[in-house]
């Protein structure tokens, strides 16, 4: 097994993650050890070393030789100095010592932070605990539910594992709080919650939830999609779909679907021909976006004066129907509609994908971005498509 720090960070977010994407393979590295060891300053560095027959790789941005030992160095692009990094400092640290490279401290450095870590030798008990978590994992743990799940490629499976026990976590909106309250009211499955007596949990969380909940449950049961009411008639448009850089806070790729045809606007070329396109819509044009805050950024762009209609599918979606998904995300709600994807890429990729492109403006890099921003407003489209399908006098 070969545990590098994005293993970890999965593993702390969800075991059966990591399970499931354990990587096997040799790594050898000692041509970074060897320049390290004649007192070189080295980039990215990889440095390896075995704990229980697991290889663990350790990738700091930048070691320099400090006093006696070596001084790691984390770059980051945050604002502020994030808890996290002192057990990723820790792990980086563990591996380099395993290795017979004595740290003599760690510094995570961003545009707005300096700081040395202090007590990162306090952190290697924990992290030793966790690596052997991680290397002693024997059995398919249990799904870990939570905001992680949405962009997760084994979303399906874990429903499917979560369906056979009739579990309550399938549910939208059922996290542990509401769970331990829905097991003290003796709710414990699926079948439990489809035939509850809304009266009683309407006492915990209120009309509109409880009546959600049971016919989510029942949603699940009999494998459909169940309208509450019907949505109304919605107007032709314009989707949207704005790709943000959460490090940059900049957007850097604006999308739009007119009359079925892909139009783009990437922000590194200026934001003039977004300008323009935008200026050519008459008022009154409509947008549809797929939640996120695409009126807020396009006014901001074009003057609070225009009179653009913004319409959030998704807010529609929520409204009106309650799918047997665990969750209400763009890509499984598109996908469970038919949408068929054609990248596997995920909002965290794209992230590097464009960073990786900025620096080499390679055309094969742009072609996937792109697809990836074409596949979110041709989903979103999917989906407006099933609301109008529905809508109330169609
Ligand atoms: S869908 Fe959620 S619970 Fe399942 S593996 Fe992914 S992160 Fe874990």
């Amino acid at each position: 097994m070969v545990i590098g720090y994005d293993e970890v960070e999965a593993f702390l977010t969800c075991p059966r993650k990591f399970y499931f994407t354990r990587k096997d393979g040799a790594v050898y590295s000692t041509i970074s050890e060897n320049f390290l060891k004649l007192g070189f300053s080295v980039e990215n560095p990889v440095v390896v070393c075995e704990i229980e027959g697991a290889k663990l790789i350790s990738t700091p941005d930048l070691v320099v030789k400090e006093g006696e030992g070596w001084k790691i160095i984390l770059r980051k692009k945050a604002k502020r100095f994030k808890e996290k990094y002192a057990l990723e400092a820790t792990f980086h640290a563990l591996v380099f010592t395993r290795s017979g490279l004595e740290i003599s401290g760690i510094e995570v450095v961003s545009d707005n932070f300096s700081r040395r870590m202090e007590n990162w030798k306090n952190l290697i008990p924990v992290v030793e605990d966790i690596l052997a978590a991680m290397i002693n994992m024997k059995d398919d743990p249990e799904p870990r539910v939570g905001k992680h799940c949405r962009y997760c490629d084994f979303l399906e499976e874990c429903e499917k594992t979560l369906l056979d026990k009739k579990s309550l976590m399938l549910v939208n909106g059922i996290g542990k709080e509401t769970y331990r309250t829905f097991y003290e009211i003796g709710i414990e499955t699926l079948d439990d919650l489809a035939n509850a007596d809304s009266r009683i949990l309407e006492k915990f969380f209120g009309k509109e939830k409880s009546r959600r909940f049971i016919i989510a449950a029942r949603a699940f049961l009999e494998n459909r999609v169940i309208m509450i009411t019907p949505p109304r008639v919605l107007p032709e448009g314009i989707v949207v779909d704005i790709e943000y850089h959460p490090s940059e806070e900049r957007d850097f790729l604006y999308g739009f679907l007119v009359d079925d045809e892909y139009k783009y606007f990437l922000l590194e070329e200026g934001k003039y021909a977004l300008v323009y396109f935008l200026n050519s819509l008459e008022d009154g044009a409509t947008f549809y976006h797929y939640h996120g805050p695409e009126k807020k950024k396009i006014l901001s762009i074009i003057g609070k004066n225009r009179k653009f209609n913004f319409i959030d599918v998704f807010s529609i979606l929520r409204q009106h129907f309650v799918f047997p998904v665990m969750s209400y995300s763009l890509k499984r709600i598109a996908k469970y509609l038919g949408y068929k994807w054609r990248t596997s890429l995920n909002g965290y990729e794209i992230l590097s994908l464009y960073e990786k492109w900025k620096r080499t403006r390679n055309e094969e890099l742009l072609q996937q971005m792109l697809l990836y921003n074409e596949d979110d407003v041709r989903a979103t489209k999917k989906v407006l498509d099933f609301l109008k399908a529905h809508s109330s006098f169609s």
